[in-house]
């Protein structure tokens, strides 16, 4: 059985406020680990670690750091399996999308290793004579990494890869429900030639050592992904202290299905996106927008391929869904399913042969509904669960007012065949990550990731937007000659 740690300044310590047991969510019978608590003296420790760290580090070249990086994306690889089913025990994730996971974190790495000796800044005209003028980039100092557990390997890596790449060290506290996952991975990167400090490692609750790290540490900057909820919290503490932070939060993300549509590509990517993950991705299909000319043979469709999804043990490599994370997160989506079985009409629902629960878990049954209006709560919350509410527009200007109708903006999709369509839709959509012809969720490490309105801060994660978030641009000018 797997126990956490905490791994502060390259040293390994078990924290000593409390700790609670972590089952298995496809079997809740089996207990996968302990997790040991830390407390705020831990978070100060980690924070003296990464701040003693700080200037070795922020002195290596890039290349240098690129070097550990590519270290880092080795060991990672060598151990993908194990993290992986590691991870799959401890947050009930399909093992086959968690190797999958894994190998993202791996390319991560790997890419942002390359970063260390690309050129960045800009070399300006001056208005006077002999002055050369410059831009570059620095390091921010110590910055606090805040994690879901989601996806509990690519979101922490795809945070550490670009804050480490521009000399930063960094504190990550991970969700309680990754814990065990975070600890393997901090001892997968120990086995590098990480410098000690340059990564800390903090397990505890969010609301006392998340707390700490924020409001009484000296960090310089926050990445946190999390609920809209604690992130709004988030953001206040950092805007009131003036540091720099991101906060990647919420979806409510629409696949919008025009009358013209190829059904044949549009189901499975829906489907995908609805239901993959037991639909616990930021970025999930949540509400499905068909023009009514389109709607019964949609509906046909879907109940079609709904029928055929396997629901199953994690480790299950035919699993398409395995359980929802934990405990809460079952109350909580259940709770929606309730909702949905009062007030609205069932369009589609797994079980037609492909299902199959075999054990005691966290499993939730694939629910797709209809009739309930654009205000109602299955439309308006984010669910988290494997739950879609399908919505009828009349022509493409109410499926795009409808799809614009929430308080989120993180992602959106069209199926079309029509070009103009496709290109309104872009235009329009707003969400910080529009497509056409594919599912919601599936944006590439190397692009620009992140929403719009409530669903973020507005700066972006991944591709080179990160490294405009990990770092400060400095203008340097010297005056030469006579
Ligand atoms: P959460 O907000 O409960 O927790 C996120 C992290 O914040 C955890 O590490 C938690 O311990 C910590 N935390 C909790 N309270 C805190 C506090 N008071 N101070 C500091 N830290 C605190 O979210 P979750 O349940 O772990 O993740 C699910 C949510 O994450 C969903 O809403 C989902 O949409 C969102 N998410 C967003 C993205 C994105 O990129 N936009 C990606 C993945 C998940």
């Amino acid at each position: 059985m797997m126990h956490s740690r905490n791994w502060i300044g390259g040293e390994w310590t078990t924290p000593q406020e409390g700790e609670t047991a972590v089952s298995n969510p496809s079997d809740i019978k089996e207990q996968v680990g302990v997790i040991h608590l830390s407390g705020a003296s831990d978070v100060f420790q980690a924070e003296q670690a990464a701040r003693n760290a700080f200037p070795g580090w922020s002195r290596l070249t890039g290349a240098q750091r690129g070097e550990i990086l590519l270290r880092m994306a080795a060991a990672l690889e060598a151990e993908r399996d194990g993290l992986a089913e590691l991870a799959s025990r401890e947050m009930g994730k399909p093992i086959a999308e968690m190797k999958g996971e894994v190998t993202r974190g791996v390319n991560l790495l790997k890419y942002y290793a390359a970063e260390g000796v690309r050129a960045f800044g800009n070399v300006i005209p001056s208005n006077e004579s002999h002055v050369l003028q410059y831009t570059r980039r620095v390091p921010l100092g110590v910055v606090g990494i805040i994690t879901p557990w989601n996806f509990p390997v690519a979101i922490p890596i795809w945070k550490l890869a670009p804050a480490l790449i521009c000399g930063n060290t960094v504190v990550w506290k991970p969700a309680e429900f990754a814990c065990l996952t975070a600890t393997r991975i901090a001892e997968i990167f120990a086995k590098t030639e990480l410098p000690p400090g340059v990564v800390n490692l903090i397990i505890g609750k969010g609301s006392k050592v998340g707390q700490a790290l924020l409001s009484e540490c000296r960090i310089d900057a926050v990445s946190f992904t999390g609920s809209s909820a604690t992130g709004a919290g988030v953001a206040e503490i950092c805007a009131k202290r003036n540091i720099k932070y991101q906060t990647e939060m919420g979806g409510k993300n629409a696949a919008v299905v025009l009358g013209d549509a190829d059904l044949e590509r549009a189901v499975p990517a829906i489907v995908s996106g609805a239901f993959r993950s037991a639909g616990q991705k930021c970025t999930a299909t949540s509400r499905i927008i068909v023009e009514r000319s389109a709607a019964p043979a949609f509906r046909e469709a879907l109940r079609k391929a709904m029928s055929g999804i396997r629901i199953a043990h994690a480790l299950d490599p035919s699993a398409y869904l395995g359980p929802v994370a934990s405990a809460s997160q079952y109350e909580t989506v259940m709770s929606f399913v309730d909702l949905a079985r009062k007030d609205a009409e069932t369009v589609a629902e797994c079980g037609g042969g492909g299902a199959s629960i075999e054990h005691d878990g966290y499993y939730v049954t694939p629910l797709a509904v209809s009739g309930v209006g654009d205000g109602h709560p299955l439309v308006q919350e984010e669910i988290f669960g494997p739950v879609a509410v399908v919505l009828e527009a009349e022509d493409v200007s109410h499926a795009i007012d409808l799809c614009n109708k929430t308080v989120y903006g993180l992602s959106a999709s069209v199926f079309t065949q029509n070009l103009s369509s496709a290109l309104r839709f872009l235009d329009e959509a707003e969400a910080g990550m529009v497509r056409v012809n594919l599912e919601t969720a599936g944006v590439e490490y190397q692009a620009p990731f992140g929403g719009m309105k409530q669903s973020s801060s507005h700066t972006r994660e991944q591709g080179q937007a990160a490294l405009d978030f990990y770092s400060a641009v400095k203008t340097c000018a010297i005056k030469y000659g006579g």
